[in-house]
């Protein structure tokens, strides 16, 4: 079993040859794909793709978006996050590497967010660039800190290792196999295989392979290789866990 945690499939980038993307993962052994739909504006047509077999959802607003949402927004997600195959509130989170929105609207958005999440007692998966400390900081007020993933991990292996006490998983992506990783590469070897989730992020991130090109879930078995190798585990056995890992954290009934 192979679960991409994290793909956009819905972006415009696979309007042309969505169906055939799709098959090219399934035929690559991938299982199941977690959509993760972030813009307001996409949510509907996120929504019509989940309807596929094996594909499960999560709603959220990312932080780029966070000075666009609208209060019709918030209401909005409070109902997607109750469907079917939704299984988590993100990515939501904090960006202050591109600062696409003001920083203090980006921690108003994502601490709204993590309200919904608990309240409607869902896992979160969360996005952080350049603001692990601040992140840090912020999910450590929380008596009871939400369950998910930092997704796409790129802090250190001490960040890594606070994340990791709290109870997160890492999310593990196409930087790992970039020859020049070598702080990512410390994480996926040293912080335990139960508490790492492999991801492409399509169509970003692409593995070094298919590096500059568009990315894709069938490509997610090149972070999965990568992996094991630092792991030194089988391919096999790297799947296995890392697929129940996100069984585990997303896919119990609630
Ligand atoms: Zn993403």
């Amino acid at each position: 079993m192979i679960i991409d945690t994290h793909v956009h499939l819905s972006d415009a980038k696979f309007d042309a040859d969505r169906d055939e993307t799709v098959k090219r993962a399934f035929d690559s052994g991938v299982t199941v794909l977690f959509e993760i739909s972030c813009d307001p504006l996409e949510w509907d047509k996120a929504l019509e793709f989940s309807k596929r077999d094996n594909v499960y959802i999560s709603f959220g607003i990312h932080p780029h978006e966070a000075e666009k949402a609208k209060e019709e927004d918030f209401f909005k997600l409070e109902s997607l996050i109750d469907g079917k195959k939704t299984i988590a509130v993100g990515e939501i989170g904090l960006d202050y590497h591109y600062d696409f929105s003001p920083r203090h609207i980006q921690r108003e958005v994502f601490i709204r967010q993590l309200g919904i999440a608990a309240k409607h007692n869902k896992p979160v998966i969360i996005h952080c660039r350049s603001a692990y400390e601040e992140m840090i900081t912020l999910l450590k007020k929380y008596e009871n800190p939400p369950k998910g993933v930092i997704h796409c991990f790129s802090g250190t292996i001490d960040e890594a290792k606070v994340f990791a006490e709290m109870g997160f998983l890492l999310g593990i992506c196409g930087p790992v196999t970039y020859p020049k990783s070598d702080k990512l590469k410390q994480v996926a070897s040293e912080i335990p295989i139960e508490k790492l989730l492999i991801e492409t992020d399509c169509p970003y991130l692409a593995p070094q392979k298919y590096r500059g090109q568009r990315n894709e879930p069938a490509y997610v078995t090149e972070v999965l290789r990568q992996t094991a190798e630092l792991k030194n585990i089988s391919f096999e056995e790297a799947a296995r866990i890392t697929a129940n890992n996100a069984k585990e954290l997303f896919l119990q009934p609630s």
